[in-house]
């Protein structure tokens, strides 16, 4: 995938979540406070007049400033925080190779910043996973990232606003983790 591709991919998440937003709503308003999908689609609304495409390198890192700035919530810093960090290792074309690298980074971005580890019930355990079958050469479709989203369904938050509910946060799926599905599937692209 080069440059022009994965900037259509990203311009394409604001459709994505303007027709995901009421189910990101939904979640949030079960374990959070129910600005998540409003929070999505405000910061990817924002990337047109705001990314820069003249290299890999700088589309991600123009992607992860107008998240960090635009998103809001505790989900705009740790999406923001990730994509300058890959901004920083990733090459002029993402490949199998390479993505295993970039999904690395991505992961311990938000550990770093979230200090968050799996099974707490955030977005990091999609993204921790995805790493890890990246790393195991297991093939990443839209319906894994969704079974690692599920995961997080039935345990308790231990992180963020979603810990506040205690044992009540079973029984949802954690919004951070539903919307880590549709990132990490623009990124790792189709083929
Ligand atoms: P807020 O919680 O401030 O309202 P959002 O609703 O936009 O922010 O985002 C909530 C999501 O952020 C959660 O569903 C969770 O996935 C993620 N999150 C919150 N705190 C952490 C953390 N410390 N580490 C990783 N992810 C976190
Ligand atoms: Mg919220």
């Amino acid at each position: 995938m080069n440059v022009v591709e994965l900037k259509d991919r990203l311009l394409n998440l604001v459709e994505i979540f303007e027709e995901k937003e009421g189910l990101l709503t939904e979640l949030d308003r079960a374990i959070g406070d129910g600005d998540h999908g409003v929070n999505m689609v405000r910061g990817f609304k924002a990337l047109p007049d705001n990314i820069d495409d003249s290299s890999m390198q700088s589309l991600l890192k123009s992607t992860g400033m107008t998240l960090m700035s635009n998103i809001g919530g505790a989900s705009g810093p740790l999406y923001g925080f990730s994509f300058v960090k890959v901004s920083q290792v990733v090459e002029d074309d993402i490949n199998d190779k390479n993505l295993k690298t970039i999904l690395n980074t991505f992961a311990e971005a938000i550990a770093q910043r979230g200090k968050v580890e799996l099974n707490e019930k955030t977005m990091y355990d999609v993204i921790k996973r995805a790493s890890e079958a990246a790393e195991n050469d297991e093939k990443l479709t839209e319906e894994v990232l969704q079974s690692y989203a599920d995961l997080t369904k039935d345990i308790e938050a231990t992180k963020g606003r979603a810990s506040y509910f205690k044992e009540a946060s079973i029984g949802h799926i954690d919004p951070g983790a539903q919307s880590s599905v549709y990132i990490i599937n623009a990124l790792i692209g189709d083929e």
